[in-house]
């Protein structure tokens, strides 16, 4: 039997403590754990306030990101990419990337990908791509 879910950000909850360290500001985003049948997949709704994001990190499986509300930004080794609904970003095995609302909107996304995450990456364009007009 089919699961059905809707995305919802009253059905969000905090930010699990072991996944703190994935958010520049944990206390800005929500996730919302969503029923994914495939074996060995996830899949969660992420809500990010305004100016909330990732760190950069990368998939060692990938990651499949489809957004659902807002505009925000998925980042990448070459571009910083303003995404709305309806974008569906597909990110490689070991891809570099990082993701979230624009500073001045907020954005949710659904994530399907495998747990595994690695933080441990160079910072790339986090820093100076970040700016107030992202976006606009
Ligand atoms: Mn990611």
């Amino acid at each position: 039997m089919d699961k059905f879910a809707k995305v919802d950000p009253a059905q969000a909850k905090p930010v699990p403590e072991a996944l703190h360290k994935l958010f520049n500001d944990p206390s800005k985003v929500k996730v919302q754990p969503l029923p994914c049948e495939i074996p060995d997949v996830g899949s969660k709704a992420v809500h990010f306030e305004a100016g909330a994001r990732t760190m950069p990190h990368r998939h060692a499986k990938g990651q499949h990101i489809i957004v659902t509300d807002g505009v925000g930004v998925v980042a990448d080794e070459e571009h910083v990419h303003v995404v709305r609904p309806g974008d569906v970003i597909s990110s490689p095995p070991g891809g570099w990337h990082w993701h979230g609302a624009t500073p001045t909107t907020a954005m949710s996304h659904v994530t399907i990908e495998d747990p595994g995450l690695d933080l441990d990456v160079e910072r790339g364009n986090w820093d100076e791509a970040y700016t107030p007009d992202l976006g606009r």
